[in-house]
């Protein structure tokens, strides 16, 4: 079975001292023939950049200009960063991110070259009214709106349930594997691209990651708590093979 793609959405969780731990832990982890992207918070991105690929997990909507508080895509290109999580549900909740503007984060990123992991998933109530198809439908719908096929063919996706996030609950595997089928097939028939790499986030820890590595229809994972455990995530990088 080919390698997973081991992502790590470090969210706001450390300070200086517990990234240079966590580098620490990289450095002396073997990542030969693997793939894994870390994504901190702004002020560690350079801690990280070189010893791993790294991503932000947010941009702005703007380029340039008076915005406080605001990252831009040429920005983040002008420091090297490859990947940028955009449209995690966090943000959508907290922040009242519209797939509009996610749509707008999206094409700026692509503009610079640079991968967006694009979250999307639906809330528990949408799985319990058996809506969870269609809540994934209009997400992407609206955060993929006017993108080429080569454009979406560059996207990452990742399919997180926002009632597994950080609850210690996840979907049954088949549940999830039912998931990663939908989103591809509808991607392929949407779209027109042929393969599209999709992962799964949601409370996927060192506990569980030996039974979601053999569902074959997940091509990685998104990881927020456990990334900020450098043995949790060390574990989950060394159960790649
Ligand atoms: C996330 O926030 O992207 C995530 C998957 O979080 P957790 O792993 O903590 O559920």
């Amino acid at each position: 079975m080919m390698s997973k793609i081991v992502i790590g959405n470090q969210k706001m969780y450390m300070n200086k001292e517990d990234v240079l731990t966590f580098v620490e832990t990289l450095k002396n982890t073997n990542m030969d023939n693997k793939q894994v992207i870390v994504c901190p918070t702004f002020p560690f991105l350079e801690y990280y950049n070189g010893v791993v690929p790294v991503g932000a997990q947010n941009v702005s909507i703007n380029d340039n200009g008076a915005y406080t508080g605001e990252v831009s895509a040429p920005q983040l290109k002008s420091l090297n960063i490859p990947y940028c999580i955009v449209g995690h549900s966090e943000r959508r909740e907290y922040n009242k991110e519209t797939d509009e503007e996610i749509n707008i984060k999206v094409k700026k990123l692509l503009d610079q070259d640079i991968t967006p992991i694009l979250c999307i998933g639906e809330k528990l109530e949408e799985r319990q009214n058996k809506s969870t198809e269609t809540v994934i439908k209009n997400e992407l719908n609206g955060d993929l709106k006017d993108l080429s096929p080569e454009a979406v063919k560059k996207i990452i996706i990742a399919y997180e349930p926002i009632w597994a996030i950080g609850t210690g609950l996840t979907p049954t595997l088949e549940e999830i594997d039912e998931a990663m089928n939908f989103i591809k097939d509808y991607v392929k028939t949407t779209y027109n691209v042929e393969k599209t790499t999709i992962l799964y986030g949601g409370s996927v820890s060192d506990k569980n990651i030996d039974e979601l590595n053999t569902v074959e229809s997940i091509d990685g994972y998104l990881i927020g708590g456990a990334s900020s455990k450098p043995n949790a995530f060390k574990y989950i990088i060394d159960s790649q093979n």
